[in-house]
C-alpha cells in the first residue's frame, strides 16, 4: 500500500511563514511522489492553502487536512468548525483525537468517535490518533489503552471503519525528541492491525501511521517496519528540507 506522510502543523504558522513553507515543499517535491502527502493546517489557513494550490501546480501532490472537527453537524456551537465546512475548503483529512486535544480539551473516546463519524459522513478521512502516556506504558497498559481508544471509533463507525486512517502516537514521544524504537512502534501497530482485522474484512486498506518525534534521521527505519504505513509528523513538518526527506524515505 502507498504510504501516507501527513504534517501536523499544530498551532504554528502565519500567512508569510506558510507561504514560504508551501513554496519550498512545492519546489522540492518530485512531480509524482511515491507516497501520499498531506499537511494538516490550522483552520484559519485552509483558504490560504486552497488559493496557493491554484497558483502552484506542484501543490496538487499535497492533500489538505484539518487538525480537528466538531462532533456536531451544525448549529449553536460557538467556536466549532463542522466537517461540511472543512469539506468546503477542500479538506481530504481531519485529525481526530490527537493527544493534545484529549489532554488539554478533555476529549473522551466517545467524543473522538463522534468526530470521526462527522468526518466520514461528508467524505473526509479521519486520522484517528491513539496512544498511551508514559505512566500507562510503565504500568504495562499500552495495549489496553490503544485498543480501548480504537474500539470506541470502531463501535461508532462499524461499516465504514475501513475508510479511516489510524495514527499511533505514544504521548511520551510527542514533541519530546524521544521516539519509540521501530520495534516498540511495530509491536503496537501489529496489535492495532489485528484489531482492525477483526472489525472489517477490508482492514488491509487501513493505513496505520506512526507519530511522535519522527524526523529526517529516524523516518526510514520506522517506515521500514511491516505495519507502519506512514507518519504523522509534528515539528519536522515545519521545516521543508526535513519534511521532504521524510517523504523521500516513505517512497522506498
Ligand atoms: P512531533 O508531533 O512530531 O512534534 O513529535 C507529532 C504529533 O503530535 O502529531
Amino acid at each position: 500500500m502507498k504510504k501516507l506522510i501527513a504534517g501536523n502543523w499544530k498551532m504554528n504558522g502565519s500567512l508569510a511563514a506558510n507561504e514560504a513553507l508551501l513554496q519550498a515543499l512545492a519546489a522540492g517535491l518530485p512531480g509524482q511522489p511515491a507516497c501520499a502527502v498531506a499537511v494538516c493546517v490550522p483552520a484559519p489557513y485552509l483558504a490560504q492553502f486552497q488559493a496557493l494550490a491554484k497558483a502552484l501546480p506542484a501543490l496538487a501532490a499535497i492533500d489538505l487536512g484539518a487538525q480537528d472537527v466538531s462532533a456536531k453537524a451544525s448549529g449553536a456551537y460557538t467556536g466549532e468548525v463542522s466537517a461540511s465546512m472543512l469539506k468546503d475548503f477542500g479538506c481530504r483529512y481531519a485529525i481526530v483525537g490527537h493527544s493534545e486535544r484529549r489532554q488539554y480539551h478533555f476529549e473522551t473516546d466517545a467524543l473522538v468517535a463522534e468526530k470521526a463519524q462527522q468526518a466520514l459522513a461528508v467524505g473526509i478521512t479521519p486520522i484517528v490518533c491513539v496512544g498511551e502516556t508514559l505512566a500507562e506504558r510503565e504500568a504495562g497498559q499500552t495495549e489496553s489503552v490503544v485498543k480501548r481508544q480504537l474500539a470506541a471509533v470502531i463501535h461508532a463507525n462499524g461499516h465504514c471503519i475501513s475508510e479511516i486512517v489510524v495514527a499511533y502516537e505514544p504521548v511520551w514521544a510527542i514533541g519530546t525528541g524521544r521516539t519509540a524504537t521501530p520495534e516498540q512502534a511495530q509491536a503496537v501497530h501489529a496489535v492495532l492491525r489485528a484489531q482492525l482485522k477483526a472489525a472489517t474484512d477490508q482492514s488491509a486498506r487501513v493505513k496505520i501511521l506512526y507519530g511522535g518525534s519522527m524526523n529526517a534521521a529516524n523516518a526510514a527505519t520506522l517506515l521500514s517496519q511491516p505495519d507502519i504505513d506512514g507518519g504523522l509528523i509534528g515539528g519536522a513538518s515545519l521545516k521543508a528540507p526535513d519534511f521532504l526527506t521524510i517523504i523521500a524515505a516513505a517512497a522506498v
